[in-house]
């Protein structure tokens, strides 16, 4: 008797145990799986290879989940992020690759439990598009740092979709509402689009390192970055020094706000302003010399980086030690931070300077942002993806 009852019970655990772990898959795969989640085909611009231009391409979008907004996107920034991740420069690039994290447009849908948006809203989307939302750093509102990485814009893990996230080059986007911004109803929309990655890249520093009035601080390299970074710093009521390799810059940085312009290459000037700048951003990205850079800095000053050169840059320890100098850097901002930003550039009516292009002109605009022949940022007209 006992025989016969034995085998069907182990049967049955074993079963259990086996449906278990098999309903444990199927719920994951049906969280993951693109034909059980409502999805839509939307066009967009992307690429399939390092080596590739950039194509009008479908890719796959979620339609709304409860929190999630739907943006039709007017403008997208074209940051050099853009490039290095389309080209694979910083590795592991998922393809095809959809760029852009630099995007305005308006809401088009809302899930059943979003409150912060209504369709019609203009909304903006920057670097990230989510993250863990546990760990110190998400608990502390400083998402961009989140333990387990962010979730970035494009090239990103989608934890819906299990695949990679597609960036603004398309016409629309699904983001979660705690990831969308508002944007100021007065500012020229082609040319905010710029602010929320350039924007609050400079933003984030001057914030957390108090620039502000009374302050002397330098501005290294005016590009999409550092021009936005005089900008802003002005703004703030700092006195701003712009540092840059170009003559031919001088005038336009006076334009942008500067107060003063130091060329580099002059060692007269360098000299002349040494130990005087209680801050540094620094938005270069190619290699250069930071200890002529640490000179600058009176006693307790720091220098940030926000610009990325491909290869280490050698410090010496007396450009650190005598002057107790603090060397840092600083990636985006959270969420909060960019609407500040926002908010605050809609108070100073502050933009980025750009050139709209169309989209079919992206693989152009790459070539002219590799030779820096923008004044400042690059903005796609997304119309041109319709038409
Ligand atoms: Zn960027
Ligand atoms: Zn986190």
């Amino acid at each position: 008797m006992l025989s016969t009852v034995i085998p069907p019970l182990v049967l049955t655990l074993f079963n259990f145990t086996v449906t278990f772990e098999w309903i444990d898959y199927i719920n994951t795969t049906e969280t993951n799986n693109t034909n059980i989640m409502k999805t839509a085909i939307v066009k967009a611009f992307g690429t399939e290879a390092p080596d590739a231009d950039l194509k009008q391409m479908d890719i796959t979008r979620r339609e709304v989940l409860e929190k999630d907004v739907e943006i039709d996107i007017l403008f997208c920034g074209v940051c050099h992020s853009d490039l290095h991740t389309a080209r694979n420069e910083w590795h592991g690039t998922v393809y095809p690759n959809v760029p852009g994290h630099e995007i305005v447009g308006r809401i088009s849908k809302v899930g059943d439990k979003v409150t912060q948006f209504k369709v019609g809203d203009l909304a903006a989307v920057g670097c990230m598009v989510d993250s863990c939302r546990e760990c110190e750093q998400c608990r502390k509102g400083s998402e961009q740092y989140c333990e387990k990485g962010n979730i970035q814009t494009y090239n990103g893990h989608d934890r819906h979709l299990n695949k990679q996230t597609f960036g603004g080059y398309s016409e629309r986007i699904v983001v979660d509402e705690d990831f969308v911004l508002r944007v100021p109803e007065n500012l020229d929309l082609a040319a905010t689009a710029p602010l929320l990655c350039a924007g609050v890249t400079t933003w984030s520093p001057l914030k957390h390192w108090n620039v502000g009035e009374g302050h002397k601080v330098g501005i290294v390299g005016i590009g999409g970055l550092g021009h936005m970074g005089v900008k802003l710093a002005k703004a703030r009521g700092a006195h701003v020094v712009v540092i840059t390799t170009s003559p031919s810059k001088v005038e336009d940085a006076k334009r942008l706000g500067a107060d003063e312009v130091i060329l580099s290459t002059d060692k007269e000037q360098m000299k002349a302003h040494t130990n005087t700048l209680n801050f540094i951003l620094d938005c270069v990205s190619a290699d250069h010399d930071l200890n002529a850079y640490m000179r600058l800095l009176k006693v307790d000053g720091t220098l940030a980086l926000v610009g990325a050169p491909e290869h280490p840059l050698p410090v010496a320890a007396f450009s650190l030690i005598p002057g107790r100098k603090s060397l840092a850097g600083s990636t985006i901002g959270s969420i909060k931070e960019t609407q500040e930003m926002l908010d605050f550039c809609g108070q100073h009516n502050i933009v980025s300077d750009i050139e709209l292009i169309k989209i079919q002109d992206i693989n152009q605009a790459y070539e002219r942002l590799l030779k820096g022949d923008v004044k400042y940022r690059f903005v796609i007209d997304m119309k041109s993806l319709k038409g």
